[in-house]
């Protein structure tokens, strides 16, 4: 449990939005009166325009999916725009763009730093188990929370995304040279192929060579840590941890 109440605790299925609108059905506290209160119940209307979508989804994309709408009615009022579920927590279409900064906003939200930090840097190594473990804390999906563990983990990780024709996207964390850019291909000794084609759902920290992923040269002098599991559809997300003599 978090040592703070964060706003969007109380969400749930049946409640959507109009239990925030009328700040006292799921337990919230704030007074819809208040500028807060004003404020989310607002940025709900906004949410619930789109459709609904999002708010159909499980209570841990939902959560996110209103905190990205209360990004848009923090940093984007009054502009026209097209909000679409797809987006919302979209990696692969870059960084830039009011949908990131919305997904940006909403990571700050539910995740803060200042706890997210001291939690990652709890566990012994990056592993799915610790981004599981800080998904639960967090109530936020794997998916959002392996970025954000990417973004504040004191270790130098990556991740990748890879389908079955192509590699999708990936995010390293700042301390990684730019130099380490990742191959296109799944190489055939990764446990990321038998992942993708259904052999295993998963597999453990495993040892490989760093030229399985990158294919600069002198690649094959050193080895990082890999560990994948199924992402959505029949896309592997790998989890890579390189070993601090990469990182000269
Ligand atoms: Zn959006």
């Amino acid at each position: 449990m978090l040592p703070v109440a964060l706003p969007f605790t109380g969400i749930d299925a049946s409640a959507r939005c109009s239990a925030l609108r009328s700040g006292s059905k799921d337990g919230s506290s704030w007074n819809t009166k208040s500028a807060v209160g004003k404020w989310v119940a607002s940025a709900c209307r906004w949410a619930s325009s789109i459709g609904g979508c999002a708010l159909r989804s499980d209570p841990r994309r939902r959560r996110f999916s209103i905190a990205h709408e209360l990004g848009h009615w923090q940093h984007h009022r009054g502009r026209s725009s097209v909000c679409r579920a797809s987006e919302i927590g979209s990696v692969s279409q870059g960084g830039a763009g009011i949908e990131r900064q919305a997904d940006n906003y909403a990571a700050d939200l539910l995740m803060p730093a200042y706890l997210f930090r001291p939690f990652a840097a709890a566990h012994r190594r990056p592993s799915f188990e610790a981004i599981d473990a800080l998904a639960a804390a967090f109530s936020t999906s794997r998916l959002a929370t392996a970025l954000r563990f990417i973004d504040h983990s004191p270790w130098p990780c990556m991740i990748f995304c890879h389908g079955q024709n192509e590699r999708r996207w990936f995010r390293r964390n700042g301390g990684i040279p730019d130099q380490w850019f990742p191959r296109d291909d799944l190489d055939p000794e990764s446990d990321a192929m038998d992942v993708l084609y259904g052999k295993i759902d998963g597999s453990r920290p495993t040892i490989i060579g760093a030229d399985a992923w990158f294919d600069r040269r002198g690649a094959d002098r050193f080895e990082l840590t890999e560990e994948c599991v199924k992402g959505f559809g029949n896309d592997v997300l790998a989890l890579l941890t390189l070993k601090d003599q990469m990182l000269d």
